[in-house]
């Protein structure tokens, strides 16, 4: 048994499938509960499941075989016992070899990024898209970039599009960056591949890489700071989208009344003063020590947008993912000092403030988690 009992849930999280289970409910929660334990980097005997699962002998072998032939999980050589009594159980890990999804982020302003993952996300092949200076993105441009990503691939088990904008259902209601409004993504691209088709938030998509392969525990407040604001929160492993799908659309709370004057009617919006390009545009021209002036007051201005959510979510980790230019020392020092001098109190405990380190591919990553976790749930 790995060292690791800090055991995530998150695949296994399957909303209103609690009451009066029917025998696939029950083969299905076995699955994900197992495929959860060993995702993405635990080894575990039969023997070890069996103990961290509560399910008898025969049920996980009907689960972990039905998972082997699947091509979901594969065994990995031998335990090493310890004591040197009795027979060292076979252990078994997620299987990279064999599943593939093609991945499509949505979420930069000049190109579309894709890639063939496996089930863990790692990127076996890429591929993009560059688009024209008016960012003009439309499904066909999509679908030939998942068509090339597709050729001479087996075994895709589906399509994960990370998107910017209010998302739900394979439809992207609302997208300013790219000017969409109800643009349904997911039928027209699952008749075309005959595959199942996802649309997720990028910020999203970023965290849960954040959380299976960065620092995070079951609880963080993730940020993007880049073209545009965006937010997501994971609270106890779940991810809180909110009662219009809009949870995390905070680049359009005005936190200065005074401030410049936004497209979107009001001043003072986190996007016309803490995204990249905003800060890039103010920067230009400023000498070094005017530079860390404006990002440490844009730095304090996001803390000061969030000090209220972490207070009343009870939140110690927060997460900033952006680009190295903006979210720097500077940066992240005047947000925890902002974030230090309002929240933290002798009953508050101390909230930290982080950069996220995943990488480049944080939220192609992520949008192959999404699809892992899906295909669990069917
Ligand atoms: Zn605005």
């Amino acid at each position: 048994m790995t060292s690791s009992d800090h055991v995530s849930t998150l695949v296994l999280k399957t909303p209103g499938r609690a009451s009066k289970a029917s025998p696939s409910d029950v083969r299905r929660n076995n699955r994900s509960l197992i495929f959860s334990l060993l995702f993405p980097g635990s080894q575990y005997s039969r023997a070890d499941l069996g103990r961290l699962t509560g399910l008898s002998r025969v049920a996980i072998s009907d689960v972990v075989n039905s998972m082997l032939d699947d091509g979901l999980i594969r065994e990995n050589g031998y335990e090493t016992k310890t004591n040197g009594k009795g027979k060292r159980g076979t252990l078994l890990g997620i299987d990279p070899t064999r599943l593939r999804i093609i991945t499509i982020n949505l979420s930069n302003a000049h190109f579309i990024q894709g890639a063939v993952t496996d089930l863990l996300g790692n990127s076996l092949k890429q591929a993009e898209i560059a688009l024209s200076v008016k960012k003009r993105v439309d499904i066909g441009t999509i679908s030939n970039l998942i068509a090339k990503l597709a050729e001479g691939c087996e075994h895709i088990i589906g399509i994960s599009i990370a998107a910017v904008g209010v998302v739900h259902d394979g439809v992207i209601n609302r997208s300013t960056e790219f000017d969409w409004r109800n643009i349904d993504l997911e039928t027209p691209l699952e008749r075309q591949f005959k595959k199942p088709v996802i649309i997720t938030n990028a910020v999203v998509c970023s965290m849960l890489t954040e959380r299976f392969f960065g620092h995070a525990g079951p609880n963080m407040l993730f940020v993007e700071v880049d073209r545009g604001i965006g937010a997501a929160t994971l609270l106890d492993d779940a991810v809180i989208i909110g009662e219009n799908h809009a949870g995390g659309e905070i680049g359009h709370i005005s936190v200065d009344p005074n401030g410049p004057k936004c497209p979107c009617g009001k001043r003072g919006c986190l996007e016309m003063l803490v995204s990249s390009p905003a800060l890039r545009t103010r920067m230009r021209g400023a000498l070094p020590d005017e530079q860390v002036s404006i990002l440490t007051e844009a730095g304090g201005r996001l803390a000061s947008a969030l000090a209220t959510p972490i207070g009343l979510l009870d939140m110690n980790d927060v997460c900033i993912y952006g680009p190295a230019d903006i979210v720097n020392t500077a940066f992240l020092n005047a947000a925890q000092q902002y974030l230090d001098r309002t929240t933290t109190s002798t009953f508050r405990h101390h909230t930290v403030v982080r950069r996220c380190e995943c990488g480049p591919n944080t939220t192609v990553r992520g949008a192959a988690i999404v699809m892992v976790r899906n295909l669990l749930e069917r």
